[in-house]
């Protein structure tokens, strides 16, 4: 008879679990939802990895092999999706995927295979639901277990909110209301209890797994400076003094293309990382990051995402970033293997100002909304020829800073408004303009809670406590030395 260390052992190849791995896989077992709040690379994955392994072997050895059930995974990562299943697969588990990568033969077939109880578990976008294609074929197999990974994307009060994860709540009901673990790295207790209330479960219902930020190995500094300059000579400084790999992290890519230029100036070697560059480009310098022991990568946040290197040693921010959610995932990344490592803010009050008008910019308001949607609506021929910055000048005049339509037509692409791609531009209209893009209080309110995660950000840059008490009480935990 297997149990879960047996699973860990043979097939992960694990001595023991980390964590309290242990108690939430027994109760995930017991049939018992939980929540899990556990730092990125700790091993969320095998607490439904473990489960679904182990109900996919037959009590009995012999007799009739009935649907044992399947686990559905929930995640918005497509990109990682693959790599999952892949490794799983290799580890003889019998896992899929299904998601826009498919094309219709493979995604026919996939259908199939699902609707005949095969695969014990299955990975899916959010958006896989608004299919009745797949909810039919999902209908036909009973589910043991719903893991709703990165499950902060459920909450508007995240940092990452995605529309369709509000009709997860729906879909568990669809269902007939499966054991769930939703997992997430970060979520401050608006959005734990969101998360909770989303899933259409009581509080008591639900066990709270929080991990905490226990990284004793990671040195929180923060370093007040008053120009570039300093800013530049505190890199060259951290570079000169720490071996082994780093990361800067900047919030413009202006900013980040002149220190590059200073850097190339004093002959440092470094690559170079943010979203504009082409998806190959960015493969590449992904990969030579990981295959060095001492790069140095200048990056915005678009650096990061399936960056498993261990042993990076330090992760210096030159510039701001708009929240702690964002500030602890990009730490977070430091000092994976446990060694020491340092997380240095450099911050320049100026740079507040930077957020403020990126805040502004990364909103846009109910009118916004209504003249890109016409604008789509009226020339989507035009649009999808001439391209975004033809659309752009046709709306504003070209403003720094100015990310409104690409976070509005991400907006839209995530309500399934539109669909299609940005790069080359190639859209088409799905729905109607939904009444909530035109309620200005709920774009005051978004404004508002970005506005508020800034001004947490700023506290922790001017306080002087502990820095990871900060943190502990801003994802509200209890801090590890007070009384139980
Ligand atoms: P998360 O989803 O929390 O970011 P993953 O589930 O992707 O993390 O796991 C990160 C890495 O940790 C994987 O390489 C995995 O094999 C490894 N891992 C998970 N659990 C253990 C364990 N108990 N012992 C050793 N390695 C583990
Ligand atoms: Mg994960």
């Amino acid at each position: 008879m297997s149990n879960p260390q047996h699973i860990l052992q043979q097939v992960f190849g694990h001595a023991e679990f980390r964590g309290r791995q242990a108690q939430i896989i027994k109760r995930v077992l017991d049939r018992q939802h939980s929540l899990v709040i556990m730092p990125t690379g700790m091993g969320k994955s095998l607490c439904y990895q473990i489960p679904a392994i182990l109900w996919s072997q037959p009590p009995e050895p012999s007799g009739n092999q009935p649907d044992n059930g399947l686990t559905l995974v929930v995640s918005p990562l497509i990109a990682l999706m693959k790599d999952q299943v892949d490794s799983l697969v290799s580890k003889g588990v019998s896992a899929a995927f299904v998601n826009s990568s498919l094309g219709r033969r493979e995604r026919e077939d996939r259908y199939r295979q699902i609707a005949a109880g095969q695969f014990d578990l299955l990975y899916v976008t959010p958006e896989r639901f608004r299919k009745q294609e797949f909810l039919e074929v999902i209908g036909q197999r009973q589910i043991q277990l719903m893991a709703v990974d990165e499950a902060h994307c459920i909450s508007e009060w995240g940092h990452d909110f995605r529309p369709d994860y509000t009709r997860v709540g729906e879909i568990r009901k669809l269902l007939g209301d499966p054991t769930t673990l939703a997992l997430t790295a970060t979520a401050t207790p608006d959005v734990q209890a969101d998360i909770i209330r989303q899933l259409g479960l009581q509080p008591d219902q639900m066990e709270m797994f929080h991990h905490g930020i226990q990284r004793p190995n990671l040195q929180l500094l923060v370093k007040h400076v008053w120009d570039d300059d300093e800013k530049l000579n505190s890199i060259l400084e951290t570079r000169d003094r720490i071996s082994g790999s780093g990361i800067v992290y900047f919030t413009l890519i202006r900013t980040l293309s002149q220190f590059s230029e200073a850097l190339h100036e004093r002959q440092i070697p470094h690559l170079v990382y943010h979203g504009d560059l082409p998806r190959q480009l960015r493969r590449r310098l992904q990969d030579r990051f990981m295959n060095r022991p001492d790069s140095l990568v200048l990056a915005t946040n678009a650096f990061g995402m399936g960056i498993d290197k261990e042993a990076i040693r330090f992760v210096m921010h030159a510039e701001l970033p708009g929240s702690l959610e964002s500030y602890y995932q990009e730490i977070g990344r430091a000092g994976r293997d446990g060694l020491p490592s340092e997380c240095r803010l450099l911050y320049d009050q100026r740079d507040l100002a930077t957020q403020m008008e990126f805040m502004r910019w990364s909103n846009p308001d109910a009118q916004f909304y209504q003249r890109v949607y016409d604008f789509l609506n009226n020339d989507l021929e035009q649009v999808n020829s001439f391209g975004i910055d033809w659309l752009r000048e046709r709306l504003h005049y070209k403003q720094k800073h100015d990310r409104r339509l690409e976070t509005c037509l991400s907006m839209l692409e995530r309500w399934g408004v539109i669909r299609g791609t940005l790069n080359p531009l190639q859209l088409s209209i799905e729905s109607e303009l939904p009444t909530r893009f035109l309620d200005a209080g709920l774009a005051e309110d978004k404004l508002k809670r970005d506005q508020h995660k800034l001004l947490k950000m700023v506290e922790y840059a001017n306080g002087d406590g502990d820095r990871k008490d900060f943190i502990h009480r801003y994802f509200g935990l209890q801090l590890p030395s007070a009384p139980d």
